[in-house]
């Protein structure tokens, strides 16, 4: 469809939301959906399998290892990472369009990502989300159960590494409740609060 077209597409930004795994953003990134139906969400290329539930173009485009090659080689991401087992890619026209267009354009990608897009634009803006102490993460991540203690423990260490990079960030955010996070992320991506 038509979109209104750009007020000041200079000042439309790209804002990058990491954060360790259990720390809750998707339900934060849903809530942000309904809070701020401007904002432009990007939809990432994984080699993962879908989940249930999951529809394909929605939440990721899925393809294949070749596939996701076949992109990284053409130069189509904007960044990819390895991640646990699978490949993450940002395709980079849909991003570069929305900002042309005067959006605000929100990636929800892993740290080595992050810090590509921080290499490449360096204008971006990079928040973390953080859990409200260290401890309420390692309930989240173990309380979940279903998976074996392997797994969780090296969950645990990825989640330190990754918080331990909060330093690299030009935000934090932290999310003892949903929609209060959601309301900081809004303000930090539309602008309305400095840089
Ligand atoms: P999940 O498999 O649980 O959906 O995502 C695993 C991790 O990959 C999450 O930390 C998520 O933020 C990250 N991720 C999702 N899409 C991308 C992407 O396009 N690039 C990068 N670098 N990470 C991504």
């Amino acid at each position: 469809g038509v979109e209104p077209g750009p007020t000041h597409p200079g000042e439309s930004r790209l804002t990058v939301v990491s954060g360790p795994s259990g720390v809750g953003k998707s339900s934060v990134i849903d809530e942000l959906r309904r809070q701020a139906p401007d904002i432009y969400f990007s939809v990432s290329v994984t080699t993962r399998p879908p989940r249930a539930g999951e529809v394909d173009g929605v939440h990721y485009y899925f393809v294949d290892t070749d596939e996701f090659r076949r992109m990284a080689d053409a130069g189509q991401m904007l960044e990819y990472a390895h991640y646990a087992g699978n490949d993450y890619g940002t395709p980079r026209k849909p991003v570069e369009q929305a900002l042309a267009a005067g959006r605000p354009a929100v990636l929800e990608i892993e740290l080595q990502g992050a810090r590509q897009v921080r290499e490449s634009m360096p204008q971006a803006q990079l928040v973390m989300l953080l859990p409200p102490s260290w401890e309420d993460l390692v309930e989240r991540l173990t309380g979940r159960r279903t998976e074996d203690s392997d797994i969780v423990r090296q969950r645990l260490d990825t989640a330190r590494r990754e918080l331990a990079a909060r330093t690299e960030f030009d935000a934090t955010v932290v999310n003892a409740d949903v929609q209060s996070a959601a309301g900081e992320l809004v303000r930090l991506i539309t602008g309305h609060g400095a840089k």
